[in-house]
């Protein structure tokens, strides 16, 4: 099943002169670093990938890795990407960082973790077309999104994986471990869950890492979450065939109509 965190960062490294730039970010105040893989020419629309925020959802962090060694990334996007974003809770298999945080809960006023605020400060200055942050829930019968930004991506991509015979969730019973949102803050269908950014952010009294990136610099973010239950080979599929769907949502639809009105 699933390796080390050294593992996943060797495997990253290897990468290198694949077209790939894969570096180490310093976390400012903690002993450790965050992996980030760049790719692609500036002229690129581009898209934002993270996993692994919680250590002990380790799907995410290990299909992105397979998803890049396969090439299975649209070369006509540029890629910025997270790969473990919590590696001390990935090597410890907990929800929290080694310092006891919930990160997904650090991403308000610039980062308050050493991981946030390395993640933040280093895309302070970008602007991403699409935004996507790998998760798992232990409560889930099936894949479900969470979907900020207004669009419709969500959409194709429980589509996509109906097609392919993989299990989504109709979020009925499970919706209420689902996060902090109930039916007057959000709104759910089968597979999918949208809310405003806002009103999420007021609930958690602080920011997740999409709702941060969906406010200050993504024009849609897309949370995916595979359930903990199911088989290994079926999470890493789900994620592997989520992203590719996607990615191939925002190029084939209205994603590329009015570039110059997304960030007004
Ligand atoms: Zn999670």
């Amino acid at each position: 099943m699933n390796g080390t965190y050294p593992e996943l960062e060797r495997r990253w490294k290897r990468l290198r002169g694949d077209g790939w730039s894969v570096r180490e970010v310093a976390c400012v105040g903690a002993p450790r670093t965050l992996i980030c893989a760049e790719r692609g020419d500036h002229t690129l629309p581009s898209i934002a990938i993270a996993a692994g925020v919680h250590g002990d959802e380790p799907a995410g962090p290990w299909a992105l890795l397979e998803l890049v060694e396969s090439g299975g990334l649209d070369p006509a996007f540029s890629y910025r990407l997270w790969p473990c974003t919590n590696p001390t809770g990935f090597d410890a298999r907990t929800r929290e960082s080694a310092d006891g945080l919930d990160l997904n809960r650090t991403f308000g006023r610039g980062g308050q973790s050493p991981e946030a605020k390395a993640i933040l400060t280093a895309n302070r200055d970008r602007k991403f077309e699409l935004s996507i942050d790998l998760h798992e829930d232990a409560d889930a019968t099936g894949f479900y999104c969470y979907e900020y930004g207004g669009g419709d991506d969500g959409r194709r991509v429980v589509a996509a994986l109906d097609a392919a015979g993989l299990p989504v969730d109709p979020l009925q019973a499970t919706f209420e471990t689902a996060g902090p949102m109930d039916d007057t803050s959000c709104t759910r269908e089968r597979g999918r869950i949208t809310a405003d950014h806002r009103a999420e952010a007021a609930l958690l009294g602080s920011l997740s890492y999409s709702l941060a990136i969906a406010r200050n610099a993504a024009r849609r973010a897309l949370t995916f979450e595979t359930p903990s239950r199911a088989s290994w080979d079926l999470r890493l599929s789900m994620h592997r065939l989520a992203v590719r769907a996607a990615i191939a949502s925002i190029s084939q639809g209205e994603g590329k109509v009015a570039r110059e009105t997304m960030f007004e």
